[in-house]
């Protein structure tokens, strides 16, 4: 295959064994995002920086020295989806070189997705669920006024009915998303099989200021615990 696309990508892809079920995989960042999520924690890559700008056989040479190691490749970032034709190099890349393809998504493009899962180039989906199914909420977190919660249920709902493996995952946060009531009716969204409820960890590069120092009591996680078993939702 001739490679000459270019690709906004940050650090090189690294060996990970948490962020696809039971696959080690390499994790490649994508850089740019259509959201400014207040929690966010890759706030230094969401704009597409030039310095990010490179070729993309940078990021495959770096792929194939990790390839003898891993059983898959997964892009993140930042919002891949928003870079269509390097996403497609990588998971043309990932199958001539008998690896698995994942994506992690907010799920803004379900026309990417549909391509994808049509050509037989997913065996992995990781979509951010940011709130309940509510625009005026989804903006409250996304600051995106232009969110589309339209192509986000159209997300879901491919991957609902796809056959690959999929992950719905929303990050709980202090002050934000957190109520019992709101994991409840993302749950009848989505369903709660495929729904896993991460936990807030504060940090420095978190992008809300207000946000970089907080965390959730120890009642308060417990009150998560509990909502999280009555509904048979994982927690990670
Ligand atoms: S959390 Fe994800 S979707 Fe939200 S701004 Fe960050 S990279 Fe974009």
């Amino acid at each position: 295959m001739v490679i000459q696309s270019k690709v906004f990508a940050a650090g090189r892809p690294f060996l990970s064994t948490i962020d696809w079920p039971s696959t080690v995989c390499c994790v490649v960042f994508f850089v740019g995002c259509n959201f400014r999520c207040r929690f966010c924690f890759n706030a230094p890559i969401l704009e597409f920086d030039d310095k990010y700008l490179c070729n993309i056989t940078k990021v495959t040479t770096e792929l194939t020295k990790q390839s003898y190691l891993v059983e898959g490749v997964i892009v993140t970032g930042g919002e891949p989806t928003l870079q269509p034709e390097p996403l497609t190099t990588i998971a043309e890349w990932a199958r001539e070189n008998s690896l698995l393809f994942g994506l992690m998504t907010n799920g803004t493009n379900s026309r990417i997705l549909r391509k994808f899962l049509r050509l037989q180039l997913l065996d992995f989906v990781a979509l951010d669920i940011k709130t309940v199914p509510l625009i005026e909420e989804y903006v409250k977190i996304t600051q995106n006024k232009r969110t589309s919660l339209v192509q986000i249920k159209e997300t879901v709902a491919l991957l609902k009915k796809s056959s690959i493996q999929y992950e719905f995952r929303t990050t709980l946060v202090p002050q934000l998303v957190y109520k019992p009531e709101e994991i409840r009716q993302i749950s009848d969204w989505v369903g709660a099989d495929h729904f896993i409820l991460q936990i807030f960890r504060p940090s420095e590069t978190v992008l809300d200021p207000a946000l970089r120092q907080v965390s959730f009591s120890e009642e308060e996680l417990s009150l998560i615990r509990e909502v999280g078993k009555q509904l048979g939702i994982r927690i990670r």
